[in-house]
């Protein structure tokens, strides 16, 4: 296993990389597995709760995430290929956070459930209920696949300064 670099919005290469669209793995196979491994290992150690392929620089349409609360046991997740199937329309407004773009938290308001399909670690097709934190995350995420960053739901000017404070708060670090 290997920790990879985060890509983040403070860097244009990064960032350009990050707008563009995952495409459907033909298969789970132990190259893929790797990759997981890989994505939760650089997750926890950021830490974080979530992490799309994308975030490593790899354009795949898979997605890990462990919503374990501290001191509970790790409860690590993976999500290949997710499709939202339902949505709710009933919405909830969290405050968001993103590896890629650190340190930056803001409210969006997204369903407050949906449903998915995906398949797991071991390549078996799950359908799925989310709910909540779950909820929130898998919609965050699979976002991420189609090249959308939690901060463009936000308004022009709140997305500008979210990117502004990422790219000070490198300059000082
Ligand atoms: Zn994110």
């Amino acid at each position: 296993m290997a920790i990879r670099r985060i890509l983040t919005v403070d860097n244009a290469a990064d960032l350009a990389v990050l707008k563009q669209v995952s495409k459907d793995v033909p298969a789970v196979d132990d190259a893929l597995r790797a990759l997981m491994d890989d994505m939760l290992e650089t997750m926890y150690d950021a830490p974080g709760i979530g992490l799309a392929a994308v975030q490593v620089g790899e354009l795949v349409n898979v997605i890990v995430m462990d919503l374990a609360r501290e001191g509970e046991e790790p409860a690590p997740r993976h999500f290949v290929n997710p499709k939202i199937t339902w949505s709710s329309d009933e919405l909830f407004a969290y405050e968001e956070g993103c590896l890629s773009v650190p340190d930056y938290y803001d409210a969006v308001e997204r369903p407050s459930k949906v449903k998915l399909t995906y398949l797991n670690y071991q390549g078996e097709a799950v359908e799925e209920e989310a709910e909540e934190l779950f909820a929130v995350c898998i919609q965050h995420e699979m976002d991420h696949l189609a090249g959308v960053l939690f901060i463009d739901h936000l308004s022009r000017l709140r997305r500008d300064r979210a990117i502004s404070k990422v790219k000070k708060a490198r300059r000082a670090a």
